[in-house]
């Protein structure tokens, strides 16, 4: 596959502690850079914003005011933005970033621009980075969640390739962290059927969507023809082991 989609989750891109972490960023990026360099075009669809507004200002009030959330997120999509800045700029890469919202992409005339710029930008040798405008959208007008998002990028790029990289490396029967005899679906080519044989269990303390959204993510994709990988984003080297086999995953066909 030539054109990549990479989805990376909050709880991946965080430690233990909440706070962004470095040692996570150093291997994405030269994981990215290995991909440019065999000739791969990547777009990246990250979370963290929060997350990264969290440990900015070391601490959490209000939690559910709407308004301190958008702040949080004003605040920590830069922080964000800088890390990969940082990051990308030791391997001579360039990122460019998108925000977008719900009616970005749901309006045929919207989605042209965007299109367009992602193709300028990958012309140029520069990375997109993509992420939902949570400082600006509410509930009623949000994509929801960065799984589907990166579905509905996959396929207005018409992408040869969607991995979500989260904390857990593949869909399970039952919630793995909470049951130790949970099993993996390694390839899954039914997804209705997929969904009657698991159960649903909670996501991380970060995470919005849960394996609910990545199977939905997995069905939008689908459907188009374009394969999905869920797989553990925690692991060093991921996407070239994931290239070798040598790692879990699933894989929605
Ligand atoms: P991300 O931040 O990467 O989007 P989430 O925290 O939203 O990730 O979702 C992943 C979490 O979903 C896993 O850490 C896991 O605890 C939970 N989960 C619940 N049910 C399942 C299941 N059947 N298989 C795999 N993971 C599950």
């Amino acid at each position: 596959s030539k054109k990549i989609v990479i989805k990376i989750g909050s709880n991946t891109l965080s430690d233990g502690e909440g706070m962004l972490n470095r040692d996570f960023f150093m291997n994405f990026t030269s994981q990215v850079k290995r991909l440019t360099d065999m000739g791969k075009q990547i777009i990246i669809v990250s979370s963290g914003a929060r997350i990264a507004g969290v440990s900015t200002l070391g601490k959490w009030k209000r939690k559910e005011d709407l308004h301190y959330k958008q702040a949080l997120c004003a605040i920590g999509q830069v922080e964000l933005m800088d890390s990969f800045r940082r990051s990308f700029k030791e391997e001579d890469l360039l990122i460019g970033q998108i925000l977008v919202t719900r009616d970005d992409l749901s309006d045929p005339g919207r989605t042209v621009y965007i299109r367009n710029t992602l193709f300028t930008l990958i012309d140029e040798g520069v990375i997109p980075i993509i992420n939902e405008n949570d400082s600006v959208s509410v509930d009623e007008i949000k994509i929801g969640d960065n799984d589907n998002l990166a579905a509905l990028i996959a396929n207005l790029w018409n992408a040869d390739l969607l991995i979500l990289l989260s904390d857990i490396d593949g869909v399970y029967d039952k919630n793995p962290k909470e049951h130790d005899d949970a099993v993996i679906q390694e390839t899954i080519t039914d997804i209705a059927k997929l969904r009657r044989e698991i159960s649903f269990g909670s996501s991380g303390s970060f995470g919005t969507g849960g394996i609910r959204t990545k199977i939905e993510a997995a069905e939008k994709v689908t459907q188009y023809g374009i394969p999905m990988i869920l797989a553990c984003g925690k692991h060093e080297n991921i996407i070239s082991s994931l290239i070798d086999k040598k790692e879990k995953a699933s894989l929605f066909l």
